[in-house]
């Protein structure tokens, strides 16, 4: 298929922005020579082996083997499609693209997607201008400042008010000739089920409006004023919202995760708009669901491998059942998690409102780690019977096993022998029976994510360790390639990604495109990751030393070729082929002397240098 936008143009857009930028909004870089290191957004790790080159304008993961350029790093990262991709970074260079030449479907879903944004938009000034301006809101303004909240933060928070009324929206949208069938893409209105029609999904509720990274609209919740039921009401899952990619605040927050590489995680709307009224700016919401690894990574992204992640809950009961729900997350993504449970009673917003933040600052400094926080949570449920012990025992097993890591392991094991006096070889073996049960028996009410193995090697191609060295130079040092050409040496690569890699890098090189360009993201997973690793392969190149390997390759080849001239005189010989034997026999003088040749020139040269 061909591709609408010009070449030319996304060359134009790589070259006016930078993938160190881009990257940087989402992991937490760090300057490591030439180029920057963080920890990989694709895969579960520790120690950074994520590298992004400015030089090269390339990311890839000596740990994963995922690489790419900008394009497709946000491909992979974001979800977004290509065109979408193009489409973002263009407005943020402030390239300005052509507009025809889109296939149907790929217009209609770009639009759509936009055309959604421009709703939510438009319905949170809707809203907000109903709680600020509109007598029906005064009510909910009330409440608002009943619970101690100031216009500065609600405005921040561009909190809204959906009036009582089955269609105030809908009416709304008809008077401004939006479609209703659009309102219902978007989550906003919901189809009757009985005649013809739509009605509002939010009425008489306080409405919070959840963005994005880049503080666009992405949903709605909304909040009953009484105690009527369900008092939370969440938009739907919509083609640009998902629950499990999102937390409220977070375009607000992330600049101060960042500073204080440390975040806050609530539950509730009300409790992150309370922290952050409270000067603590680096909290986030997850409303309702549970941590999944994408909020993990998402969260990682920005404290850094030195960060911390703080879950703030109201009761003991809801810490250690969210604690046994995500510690095989945090243990595999090497989040240092903890657990910090507010007095009973209150949740983060009416402890803000009560005590302000200092007392929550130093409960946070004090607040344990989730494996800690389970173990003391367990012996406090259980006691320290005999039959105490053995309970205790039985339900920190599992979440122990999640443990990849065997530092981490045996010091809770350690903390664990001391706390209930049972010898560390009985509770390792617990463990390791633990480990063997499948996951779902041994985590209650939690399946956990497949286990990823660690330290997953980068894969690597079959090709020999030569031609690799051969397409990462064709990729580093052009200077090289009308050598390459006239030796032909891609047609003598044997292994057909890199064959594949150097193939194109040629006809680029030919056409004048970029060598990175878009035709990348077409080759392939496996071909673009190679690409990438070859890429940022650390080597100096110069003229000589590049000859000599293109020398050494094609001597290689002739020997080979020589090994199997010498398979087909033997074949010839035995099956009394005369005339066949005599031409081969012929071929193989030549060859000979060819290889003497060319061995001799080597000496020479070397002798040179
Ligand atoms: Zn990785």
């Amino acid at each position: 298929m061909a591709f609408f936008i010009p070449e030319e143009k996304i060359a134009e857009i790589k070259d006016a922005c930078n993938i160190v930028d881009v990257v940087g909004e989402t992991v937490l870089l760090k300057k490591a020579g030439k180029n920057y290191q963080g920890l990989c957004p694709f895969h579960a790790e520790k120690t950074p082996s994520f590298t992004v080159s400015p030089d090269k304008q390339m990311f890839y993961c000596f740990g994963c083997g995922e690489g790419g350029n900008v394009f497709t790093f946000l491909m992979k990262q974001q979800g977004m499609s290509f065109p979408e991709t193009v489409k973002y970074l263009a407005d943020r260079t402030g390239v300005v693209l052509p507009e025809q030449g889109q296939t149907r479907e790929q217009k209609r879903r770009s639009s759509e997607r936009e055309a959604i944004f421009e709703l939510n938009k438009r319905t949170m000034g809707l809203y907000r201008k109903t709680l600020r301006r509109d007598p029906r809101g005064q009510t909910a303004q009330q409440y608002l400042e009943q619970r101690k909240f100031q216009n500065e933060i609600i405005d921040q928070f561009q909190l809204g008010y959906a009036p009582a009324g089955w269609d105030n929206l809908t009416r709304y949208f008809q008077r401004k000739g939006v479609p209703l069938a659009l309102a219902e893409r978007a989550g906003l209105v919901t189809r009757r089920r009985q005649g013809q029609g739509y009605y509002d999904r939010f009425r008489e509720r306080i409405i919070f409006p959840i963005r994005d990274n880049r503080g666009r609209v992405i949903a709605f919740g909304g909040r009953v004023l009484d105690e009527s039921l369900p008092k939370y009401l969440n938009s739907p899952e919509t083609e640009i919202y998902q629950k499990s990619r999102s937390l409220y605040g977070l375009d607000i927050a992330k600049s101060h995760c960042r500073a204080a590489e440390r975040v806050y995680i609530v539950e509730g709307y009300f409790d992150v708009m309370a922290l952050h009224q409270n000067g603590l700016r680096n909290a986030v919401g997850t409303l309702g669901t549970a941590l999944t690894r994408d909020h993990v990574r998402l969260l990682r992204g920005h404290i850094g491998q030195s960060g911390r992640a703080i879950l703030v809950f109201d009761s003991d009961a809801a810490g250690v059942k969210a604690a046994h729900r995500s510690i095989a997350i945090f243990a595999r993504e090497f989040v240092d998690a903890r657990i910090l449970v507010l007095p009973p009673g209150h949740d983060p917003d009416t402890y803000m409102a009560e005590f302000g933040p200092e007392p929550f600052l130093a409960k946070a400094s004090e607040a344990k780690g989730v494996m800690p926080f389970l173990i003391d949570a367990a012996i406090e449920r259980h006691g320290l019977s005999m039959e105490g012990r053995i309970k205790v025992l039985k339900d920190v097993a599992a979440p122990m096993a999640t443990f990849d890591d065997p530092v981490a392991r045996s010091v809770y094991i350690k903390y664990l022998a001391e706390k209930v006096d049972i010898d560390e070889a009985a509770i390792l073996e617990k463990i390791r029976q633990a480990a063997a049960k499948p996951s779902r028996d041994s985590v209650v009410g939690h399946s956990i994510t497949p286990k990823p193995s660690l330290h997953t090697p980068a894969k690597l191609s079959g090709g020999s360790g030569i031609e690799r060295q051969l397409v990462a130079m064709m990729l580093q040092f052009p200077d090289i390639l009308p050598e390459v050409r006239k030796q032909d040496i891609v047609s003598l690569i044997k292994d057909p990604q890199l064959k594949a890699i150097g193939l194109e890098i040629l006809q680029n090189e030919a056409a004048a495109i970029p060598s990175d360009s878009y035709l990348e993201s077409q080759s392939g997973d496996a071909l673009r990751r190679l690409k990438a690793q070859l890429s940022l392969k650390e080597d100096v190149w110069e003229y000589q030393g590049c000859l000599r390997l293109i020398n050494q390759f094609v001597l290689t080849k002739k020997r080979q070729a020589a090994g199997s001239l010498d398979e087909r005189i033997k074949q010839a010989e035995k099956d009394h082929d005369e005339e066949g034997l005599q031409q081969l026999l012929v071929e193989k003088m030549r060859q000979v002397d060819q290889i003497r040749k060319n061995e001799r020139k080597q000496i020479i040269k070397k002798g040179v240098d």
